[in-house]
């Protein structure tokens, strides 16, 4: 099951594959022996009489209290564009650790991680839930604290509707659907320990531009690291002016029920270690792509993947800027993790102002 030939359906999963390859290759002629990086298989998904692995990559320093940025995509199995710039960007990377020194050297003291598509068998079906019709990011055992949109924010109906949540109302974590399940325990085994954590999840197919959203989904309260996300904004708007980025709370767009990042960023505030971790959502705007190629909209998955595959260059492109920017802030936590009280203030009242004030 694991070479590229035995996807020749699914180009995703054929390129994580043969990224693989790539990197053993490179690893095994690498000069002083050094195995900077490697793919773990974290969790299998069945369907239809095929297995579909659940595969991580992993580079750099392998302390777990060591800063970490883990990059994700392909929750939502008709968004493959996220997973297309993902593995683009992890094909880059692997060329580069061979020559690039300051890469190499900034991974001794943090790790940077990939999980490129977590929803294989919702991706081999173009659709956006996993094999039983479950909206991986509406399954979380985790509410909204007040009225969301009806079936958008998550329901309980049917599988054959999408955003379906799941059936079990109070099951917990046990009812999670196994790709949730194996996402979690990957994020709490490699963030949870870190002194530093950022989790971007890339997602498409809402709005005209480009977010990057940080929680709630489930709540209009605060989220209680405003400050760091804030620095963080402000170290991306001074070091890159033009960047396309929107940077706001999820729930300026839209509440859901069950979304797993707030479920495993509540999970974490319980450990109050002092530890800091951003669940980030890169959500791309699909609209444009729609407006200047309509004939998208009559496409399965046209909504959610830009088309032409100049757009879908321009969109690696784009984007690339966004994960080179947070490998640079992961590698140099102390510019956004405020250990000063006074200016953590000073930037959390700041944020309130701007994301918070009605
Ligand atoms: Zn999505």
């Amino acid at each position: 099951m694991n070479d590229p030939s035995s996807y020749a359906d699914f180009p995703e999963m054929a390129e994580l594959y043969r990224c693989n390859e790539l990197l053993s290759s490179l690893n095994r002629s690498a000069p002083d022996g050094k195995a900077e990086a490697r793919m773990n298989i974290e969790g299998w998904v069945h369907d239809k009489g095929r297995a579909f692995p659940l595969a991580s990559f992993e580079f750099g320093n392998r302390d777990p209290s060591s800063p970490v940025l883990v990059i994700v995509g392909g929750i939502h199995g008709l968004e493959k564009i996220g997973s297309q710039i993902i593995l683009s960007f992890l094909r880059s990377w692997i060329r580069l650790l061979q020559w690039d020194q300051t890469l190499v050297k900034s991974l001794d003291a943090c790790r940077i991680l990939f999980y490129p598509i977590a929803n294989p068998a919702g991706m081999c079906r173009n659709s956006r839930s996993n094999a039983s019709g479950i909206d991986l990011m509406r399954n979380a055992p985790i509410d909204a604290d007040t009225k969301v949109y009806p079936l958008v924010g998550g329901h309980r109906l049917s599988p054959r509707l999408p955003w379906y949540r799941g059936a079990k109302e109070s099951a917990g974590e046990e009812g999670m659907e196994n790709e949730a399940k194996v996402l979690a325990d990957f994020i709490r085994r490699q963030c949870f320990e870190a002194k530093q954590s950022i989790v971007l999840d890339v997602h498409s197919g809402f709005g005209w531009i480009d977010r990057v959203w940080f929680p709630f989904a489930s709540t209009k309260k605060p989220f209680p690291d405003v400050s760091n996300v804030l620095a963080i904004k402000q170290l991306l708007d001074r070091s890159y002016p033009h960047h396309v980025y929107k940077i706001e709370p999820q729930n300026h767009s839209y509440m859901t029920h069950g979304d797993l990042w707030d479920y495993l960023y509540l999970d974490h505030s319980k450990l109050k270690d002092g530890n800091i971790f951003l669940p980030l959502c890169l959500e791309m705007g699909s609209w444009p792509w729609i407006k200047k190629n309509p004939r998208q909209l009559f496409s399965s998955s046209g909504f959610f993947n830009p088309i032409l595959p100049h757009r879908i260059k321009r969109a690696e492109r784009r984007h690339f800027l966004l994960f080179n920017f947070l490998v640079k802030a992961i590698a140099s936590g102390e510019a956004w993790d405020l250990a000063d009280p006074q200016k953590k203030h000073f930037l959390e009242e700041q944020a309130k102002r701007l994301w918070y004030s009605t």
